[in-house]
C-alpha cells in the first residue's frame, strides 16, 4: 500500500505571524518563506532539548521562604495604605491573588511589594491586573517562575533607585517579555496518568513503500484501539530504540488524549528519520539548531521523529495534544494562518498579552497548539480558574471550539 502525506487540503503553512504575537518575527526569516516552502510543510515542535526537568523549572518561591529585601520593607500592615491609590477593581484582585496563597507569605510579600510600588501604580489599570493575575497566580508553568523573576526584579537598584515612569517602563517591559516564561509548555511529572484509557493493540502487520514524510520506507502497522476507535499508526521496519517511540509509548499518547483531540487524529506515522524540513522551519523560527519532535497539518495525521535522549512519556503525552491543536485550527481557520478566518485568535493572543511559553511567539499556529496543551493540563485541576483569568479570550475560543467534547 502506498499512502501520501499531505496532499489536497492540507496545503502548506507559511506561517506568517500575527502583529499580536509578540515578539515581532525576525524579518529576515519572513522574506524567504514563499520561495524556500517544502511541499507537504506540516506544523513542527521543537524536540527535546526544550523539554524541561522538574529540577531546570525556574524555581517558584519556597514555601514560607524569607522574603526577599524588597518584599520585607513594604510588606504587612502598611500595605493597605501604599496601595490606596489603586483602582477598587485591581485592589480586589490583588485580594485574590493574595487569598491564593495562605501559606505563602514570600509569595504575598511579593505582591504586596509590588502593589506598593510607584511604579505598578503608575501602570494602566488594565495592565495592573494583567500583571497581578500572572505574577499571583498558584501554577508552576507560568506564575511562580515569573513571581520569583519579578521578585528579584523589584530588588534590584535599577528597579528601586529608578523613578516612578522608569518603574513603569520597567514593569511593563516585564508584562510584555515574560523573561521567566518556560520555553514551552511541558506537563508536570505522570500528569496524564490517570487521564489515559485502556487500550488494545491490534497487529503488527507488514506495510510496504509508506510514504513517511522523511522518505518511503517498508513499515510495520498497528491499529491502536482506544475508546471504540481503532487508529493506524505506522513505525519503521529497523528502528534504533535508543530515539524513537516504540508502539507501547505512542499507544499510551493516544489512550491519554482529550477525547475532543483524539477524534482529530487520523493516524500516526512513527518516522525513523529525521524531519526533511527542519533546515525550513530553523530559518523560519530563527533557530539554527532546530529540530522536529512532532508534526501535524489538517489531516490530523502525525508525525513523530526521533529524538536524543529520547523524550519522555509526559512530554509525549503533552505534545500530542500540542499537534492536535494544529489538526483543530487548521481545519477550522485554514492552514494559512494569514487566512481572516484566523484573526478572532490573533485578536484574543493580542487582549489576553500573556504567552503559554516561548515557542508560542513562534506564529500563532504554536500559539493555539500551546495553548489547547495548557488549557488541557489545567482543565478540571484548581489552577483551572487562575490560568483561565490569564487568557481568558483564547480560552473562551477553544470552550467554544471543543463545546460539548470533553
Ligand atoms: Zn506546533
Amino acid at each position: 500500500m502506498t499512502r501520501r502525506i499531505g496532499g489536497a487540503g492540507t496545503g502548506p503553512s507559511p506561517l506568517s505571524r500575527s502583529a499580536g504575537t509578540p515578539p515581532p518575527p525576525p524579518k529576515a526569516a519572513q522574506k524567504n518563506t514563499a520561495a524556500t516552502e517544502p511541499s507537504n510543510l506540516r506544523e513542527a515542535r521543537y524536540e527535546s532539548r526544550f523539554e524541561e526537568a522538574d529540577t531546570a523549572r525556574p524555581k517558584p518561591q519556597a514555601e514560607g521562604a524569607k522574603a526577599g529585601a524588597t518584599a520585607g520593607a513594604k510588606a504587612g500592615a502598611g500595605a493597605s495604605q501604599d496601595t490606596a491609590k489603586l483602582g477598587a477593581d485591581v485592589r480586589k484582585t490583588l485580594d485574590e491573588q493574595l487569598a491564593l496563597h495562605p501559606k505563602n507569605s514570600a509569595a504575598c510579600k511579593t505582591l504586596n511589594a509590588l502593589a506598593a510600588s510607584p511604579g505598578f501604580q503608575g501602570m494602566k489599570p488594565a495592565d495592573q491586573q494583567k500583571l497581578l493575575r500572572y505574577v499571583g497566580g498558584t501554577n508552576r508553568d507560568l506564575s511562580g517562575p515569573a513571581r520569583a523573576a519579578l521578585d528579584k526584579k523589584l530588588g534590584t537598584d535599577a528597579y528601586k533607585k529608578a523613578d516612578a515612569g522608569k518603574q513603569t517602563a520597567q514593569l511593563q517591559k516585564f508584562l510584555t517579555d515574560q523573561p521567566a516564561t518556560p520555553d514551552v509548555v511541558s506537563p508536570q511529572k505522570d500528569a496524564f496518568k490517570d487521564k489515559r484509557l485502556p487500550y488494545t493493540l491490534h497487529g503488527p502487520t507488514k506495510a510496504k513503500d509508506i510514504e513517511f514524510q522523511s522518505g518511503k520506507a517498508d513499515a510495520v502497522k498497528y491499529e491502536v484501539e482506544v475508546d471504540g476507535r481503532k487508529i493506524p499508526v505506522y513505525l519503521p521496519k529497523k528502528m534504533d530504540k535508543t530515539s524513537t517511540h516504540s508502539i507501547d509509548e505512542v499507544a499510551k499518547g493516544l489512550a491519554a488524549l482529550p477525547k475532543s483531540s483524539r477524534a482529530l487524529v487520523k493516524e500516526v506515522l512513527v518516522e525513523g528519520k529525521p524531519n526533511p524540513d527542519d533546515a525550513y522551519w530553523a530559518k523560519e523560527y530563527n533557530d539554527p539548531n532546530f529540530s522536529s519532535y512532532m508534526t501535524a497539518g489538517a489531516d490530523g495525521v502525525i508525525n513523530v521523529y526521533p529524538s536524543k535522549p529520547k523524550q519522555s512519556q509526559d512530554y509525549l503525552d503533552g505534545t500530542m495534544i500540542h499537534e492536535t491543536g494544529h489538526t483543530l485550527s487548521m481545519k477550522t481557520w485554514g492552514s494559512d494562518d494569514s487566512d481572516k478566518r484566523w484573526d478572532g485568535w490573533k485578536a484574543a493572543v493580542k487582549s489576553d498579552g500573556i504567552v503559554p511559553s516561548k515557542y508560542a511567539k513562534a506564529s500563532v499556529g504554536e500559539d493555539f497548539g500551546e495553548t489547547l496543551q495548557l488549557y488541557q493540563q489545567v482543565k478540571g485541576t484548581s489552577q483551572e480558574a487562575e490560568v483561565r483569568a490569564m487568557m481568558p479570550e483564547r480560552f473562551k475560543i477553544i470552550d467554544s471550539l471543543i463545546a460539548g467534547k470533553p
